[in-house]
């Protein structure tokens, strides 16, 4: 089913030409009412006159988060302050928070995304919405109760934390569809182990899971656990929060951006450059209807590509895959561009690896060296050295196969590479040291 048929699976051309005319109004709203980004056209030679097409969008300056952060709180805000209706800011590990405004219509716009996200993802108005998602600042928690409210089902505010009472009342109420993150639908399944209730005996049908990067292998995991069809969401503050994309239940194969609201590109996170259709790069967003805080190719850092071709569902929005890194942890070697998250997902699918692995480069001469140390998996370690050389070769086919890097795959012995108490430090890049 379908909230909106009609943009949802409105014709490419249609499609593209509502884009063009919301992209030329968003223009001539930030030239003038955003100093920022009067200043930034400026700088890049173009005015709102010059945007005649869709692909003119390459004309256009980037929008960063450090733009937010140095234009905090209110710089990047289009209309006066009394429009705005409501705030949400996101922490980020490092310096100031990033403020977004919305006005009413912004408010109203989400709303109907998430609508469509939870129809895409099946749920109707007779879905009884358990949302798990953090009220306050973060935008999950509101994001997800204006949508469900908007779809017309019944949502339960329990935001996070309390994971004992969670499980009960998912029990008493009868919970339909939960909205967390991936991992803490792994923490409500363990707690609701320990109470000795079997969700898949509960009426819980549909499980709507983002805010953190996820798996195949965990979707399928958490489908199995709880008796669901599991789905990924995506989304981030500064564009609208949860309900920019969403995979649809009926292709569960990329996660459909309303491309009506959003104007996605591909591109090199290093020369800034378009990247052909189909080909995997730094996600660019550009809001097309937002009033409080609109962005102008704003980069996510976000890796992924974009698939346009025709989906099962109906709907005519591009998918984007998961997301398979950020580009700030990309690593240039020799001249390609490798993330640490394609590494570990080739040691992962690796019989006889652990998850556990450091990626160490370095410089000889004037070439780039890597080598790749992976933990073997413990119950492998007596087996004979032969068996051994045949993994990390393996590994090694494997990477320069699809990275088209070619590393020296070393196995090491369990627990030797030092476990670390919050993000692990995977990648150590020694090439300024050894010039
Ligand atoms: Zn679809």
């Amino acid at each position: 089913m379908i909230f909106n048929v009609e943009q949802e699976t409105l014709p490419r051309e249609e499609l593209e030409a509502i884009q063009l005319r919301r992209l030329q109004n968003l223009c001539e709203r930030v030239y003038a009412n955003v100093p920022h980004y009067r200043e930034q056209f400026i700088k890049a030679g173009v005015t709102p006159a010059d945007i005649k097409s869709l692909s003119d969008l390459a004309k256009l300056p980037f929008t960063e988060k450090q733009d937010l952060r140095d234009n905090y709180p209110f710089g990047l805000f289009a209309v006066p302050k009394e429009n705005i209706v409501r705030l949400h800011a996101s922490s980020g590990t490092t310096g100031k928070a990033t403020v977004v405004g919305y006005t009413q219509r912004d408010v109203n716009n989400w709303a109907e995304l998430m609508a469509r996200s939870f129809m895409a993802a099946g749920a109707t108005r007779s879905d009884f919405i358990h949302n798990s998602y953090g009220y306050g600042l973060f935008t999950g928690g509101l994001g997800v109760h204006y949508g469900a409210e908007r779809l017309g089902a019944t949502v339960i505010p329990i935001s996070g934390g309390g994971t004992k009472r969670q499980v009960s009342l998912m029990e008493d109420f009868g919970a339909t569809v939960i909205c967390s993150t991936p991992s803490y639908g792994l923490v409500l399944h363990e707690a609701a182990q320990q109470a000795g209730v079997n969700l898949r005996d509960l009426p819980l049908r549909i499980g709507i899971f983002g805010a953190e990067p996820w798996t195949d292998e965990m979707r399928n995991d958490l489908q199995e656990k709880m008796g669901i069809d599991a789905v990924n969401i995506y989304g981030l503050s500064e564009i609208m929060g949860p309900g920019v994309s969403i995979e649809c239940a009926v292709a569960k194969d990329g996660m459909h951006i309303f491309e009506d609201h959003f104007l996605p590109e591909i591109i090199d996170p290093v020369t800034g450059e378009q990247l052909p259709e189909g080909e995997t790069g730094e996600l660019v967003i550009t809001t097309l209807t937002k009033e409080g805080i609109p962005l102008i190719r704003y980069r996510t850092r976000d890796i992924t590509s974009l698939n346009y071709t025709p989906c099962k569902c109906g709907r005519t929005h591009v998918r984007m895959n998961r997301i398979t890194g950020r580009s700030d942890d990309m690593l240039i070697i020799r001249g390609v561009n490798v993330f640490p998250s394609q590494i570990e997902s080739i040691i992962l699918e690796t019989e006889g690896a652990s998850p556990h692995y450091q990626i160490i480069v370095k410089r000889q001469g004037n070439l780039d060296t890597v080598e790749v140390q992976v933990e073997i998996d413990g119950s492998l370690f007596s087996d004979a050295i032969k068996n051994l050389q045949q993994i990390e070769m393996r590994i090694q086919k494997t990477i320069k196969e699809f990275l088209g890097v070619s590393t020296k795959v070393r196995l090491v012995e369990p627990r030797s590479i030092e476990r670390s108490q919050g993000k692990a430090k995977r990648v150590f890049d020694l090439r300024n040291e050894s010039e």
